[in-house]
């Protein structure tokens, strides 16, 4: 943890009494630890996005173009008459209030504007003063706003401050989704360079390398080939994962830190140990490296330009259907924008497993399944030989990933793979699981390390929620299916709730897979001693 990070003794001290200043007043303070870095200029330029300059959020200059306010205002004019949605938004809120409460960062903060109604307000206020009737005529009197440089600092201060994580909307009697409203408020600030470096800089590595991280073809070839070779160590069993294979039946698409972090890459090995079980005919593709898309976090144009390497690699190599592996932000595009923004991939065939016969037919638009749906259905119909005992060592909560349990209902499939695979599970408390999952406080985009402090507040309550289960039933690992969960859950959990591990759900399938023509295991997915088997499950 950084130095400055206040304890956790002090970031539970939160102040929920109102403001004395009007919610009104945009001033907002840039303080060390609450806020992204910059997005840097030559990033910028490599995506020929608007305005790269030098500057700082704390700098009193931001070096805005002279007409920045006209480029703003003619942007949310677009986007009024594109999306409807975002109209509606802009206009059904009945600020009831019922919203208020279910935001981690206002949790985690105490701070108003991170309530998601007032978080919309920030932008309403502006629709109302240019775009409504009222708003022109009676200004502060009906919550209308001038659009100031001070209000455009505020919406970045905030607008980076919410994960997009959804957890308000499931709460809203009208369906408001202010994640949407966050997407269009980043997309605004972008038109007058307004970005911040933790997304650009992967979405250019992404244009660059057909992945986040920057990895060449070549550095994806030996992330593969070491992950082959370390596997048949711990197994005795020498797997083959192809790259670029023409004719292959199966596309298979990663987050590219499944390859190159920890703990994710353990569920790579947990994959490559599964399709080689089966014998699935599939190839991995250096091109669309990465299937996760910080595009989503940017802009819908730059959402659709770098998920449109999925589609293409598919055609390109001549496959019948595409299998994903566990992230989030990466299945909150395919699943919910794929199909519309680069399809019909009428070039593909409806997904069928290979070894079951099932047919995906939720999937036969996008041509794209899920791996905990693919896995799930292959213990359902009997095909893994799975020695639960081999998971002994780990008792086992579950983390519901913001943007497969929201924006695709992908709740039962990885639980079962679970209940399957390990012996000791154990849920977080009701309201803290499945579509009311708490976010872990750095998604859309967040987990640098500047914004740590808001960072830690934000995940406070997921963290809160596994101290809980870890203290009541000895829960060691929070599982989780997202690539962003278990780059950031880590810290967070030493920070909260020390002594809990995190992992990918595909890791416990790996160690509880007993291979043809294995060597008898002596060590798990991560080399350390496997368990002793124990007598009771110990599912709750
Ligand atoms: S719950 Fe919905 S209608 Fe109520 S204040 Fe929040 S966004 Fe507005
Ligand atoms: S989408 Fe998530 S982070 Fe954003 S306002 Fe809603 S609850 Fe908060």
């Amino acid at each position: 943890m950084a130095e400055q990070t206040p304890s956790p003794e002090q970031l539970t001290q939160v102040d929920y009494r109102p403001k004395e200043k009007s919610w009104l007043d945009p001033h907002v303070e840039f303080r060390k630890g609450t806020y992204c870095y910059s997005a840097a200029p030559k990033n910028l330029k490599y995506l020929g996005l608007p305005n790269p300059r030098e500057w700082q959020p704390f700098d009193h200059d931001w070096k805005l173009p002279p007409d920045w306010k006209e480029i703003i205002l003619a942007g949310m004019k677009e986007r009024l008459d594109r999306y409807r949605s975002f109209r509606l938004f802009m206009d059904i809120c009945v600020r009831c209030g019922a919203c208020a409460d279910k935001c981690h960062f206002y949790l985690g903060s105490g701070d108003p504007k991170n309530m998601p109604v007032l978080r919309a307000e920030l932008i309403r206020s502006v629709y109302r003063r240019y775009f409504t009737p009222a708003g022109r005529l009676f200004g502060s009197a009906v919550g209308a706003r001038d659009l100031t440089v001070d209000v455009l600092k505020e919406w970045f201060y905030y607008f980076y401050q919410c994960t997009e994580c959804r957890r308000c909307s499931v709460f809203c009697p009208y369906g408001i989704d202010t994640a949407e409203i966050t997407m269009i408020g980043r997309e605004l600030l972008t038109l007058v360079g307004c970005n911040i470096n933790w997304v650009i800089e992967p979405v250019a590595n992404c244009f660059r390398t057909g992945n986040h991280l920057g990895i060449q073809p070549h550095g994806f070839k030996d992330s593969i080939d070491f992950a082959v070779d370390e596997l048949e160590e711990i197994t005795g069993v020498r797997v083959d994962a192809s790259i670029n294979r023409k004719g292959a039946e199966v596309l298979f698409v990663m987050p590219s830190a499944d390859y190159f972090g920890t703990p994710h890459y353990y569920t790579l090995l947990g994959y490559l140990a599964l399709f080689h079980e089966i014998g699935l005919d599939y190839t991995l593709t250096a091109f669309a490296s990465d299937g996760g898309n910080f595009g989503l976090f940017t802009s819908h144009e730059m959402m659709k330009r770098l998920n449109a390497k999925v589609y293409a690699e598919a055609k390109r190599l001549g496959v019948k259907w595409i299998l994903g592996g566990e992230c989030g932000h990466m299945w909150r595009v395919l699943h919910q924008y794929m199909d519309t923004m680069n399809g019909p991939a009428d070039f593909l065939e409806v997904p069928v497993s290979p070894i079951t016969h099932t047919r995906f037919e939720h999937a036969a638009s996008t041509r794209m399944v899920h791996i905990c749906e693919f896995t799930a259905d292959l213990i359902r119909h009997g095909r893994l030989n799975l020695d639960v005992s081999r998971n002994d060592h780990w008792n086992v909560t579950f983390h519901d990933s913001c943007n497969p349990s929201r924006a695709m209902g992908l709740i039962e499939e990885p639980r079962y793979i679970i209940r399957n695979t390990c012996r000791a599970f154990h849920e977080m408390p009701e309201n803290t699981i499945r579509e009311q999952t708490f976010c872990c406080g750095s998604g859309s985009g967040l987990g640098t390390d500047e914004n740590l402090e808001m960072r830690l507040r934000g995940g406070f309550p997921r963290a809160n929620a596994v101290r809980y289960v870890r203290d009541k039933h000895g829960v060691n690992v929070l599982a989780c299916i997202c690539a962003i969960d278990k780059a950031t859950l880590p810290p967070l959990l030493e920070y909260w709730s020390p002594g809990v591990e995190v992992a990918g759900v595909h890791e416990f399938v790996g160690n509880a897979l007993v291979m043809k023509g294995e060597r008898a295991r002596t060590t798990d997915l991560r080399g350390e001693p496997m368990a002793t088997p124990k007598e009771e499950p110990a599912h709750a």
